[in-house]
């Protein structure tokens, strides 16, 4: 239940660094990196956002960690594509993808990202996105140290 945040983005980003042969740059700025989470979900979280900005780009992406005594922002900056204004408020829904040519390399299921907002929102988190058309995309996302816990549980 508690997670190393930061040692699992450094091992994350360093492992896709590695086998995308792209730079990940990691900034952080967190005293105390420990978070009460689903471990193997928060993975899979970042996995897709981080996927995702190295198949919709093809320069350097950056990620910056940063957090108080309450919550972490994570934030994940790529220089690609972009997702055009009309499909932002769409892209969190199953199986909703842009536009199947212009995904490069393999492509999806458009179900990454409806994946990954469910893990934000089970831990009682938030996910937004900014992104201009052929500058880049940015994905932020807020997850609380701890959840709140429903009566009944543990
Ligand atoms: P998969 O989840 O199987 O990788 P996918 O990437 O198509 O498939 P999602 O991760 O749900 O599916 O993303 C939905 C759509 O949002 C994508 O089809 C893509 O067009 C757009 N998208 C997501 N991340 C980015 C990004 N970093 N830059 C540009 N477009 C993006």
């Amino acid at each position: 239940k508690k997670v190393n945040l930061l040692k699992l983005i450094k091992e994350i980003t360093q492992r896709l660094s590695v086998t995308y042969q792209r730079d990940i740059y990691v900034q952080e700025e967190v005293l105390d990196p420990t978070l009460m989470a689903d471990e193997g979900k928060i993975k899979q979280l970042l996995f897709i956002i981080l996927e995702n900005g190295l198949k919709y780009s093809d320069e350097k992406l950056h990620l910056t960690l940063a957090g108080d005594e309450i919550t972490f922002k994570i934030s994940v900056q790529d220089y690609g594509i972009g997702i055009p204004a009309n499909d932002i408020p769409r892209i969190f829904e199953r199986f909703y993808r842009v536009d199947k040519a212009r995904t490069r390399k393999t492509g999806g299921t458009g179900l990454g990202l409806s994946i990954a907002k469910g893990i934000v929102d089970s831990h009682q988190g938030t996910i937004r996105v900014n992104s201009e058309e052929g500058v880049g995309t940015t994905f932020l996302i807020t997850l609380p140290r701890e959840q709140w816990k429903q009566k009944g549980e543990e």
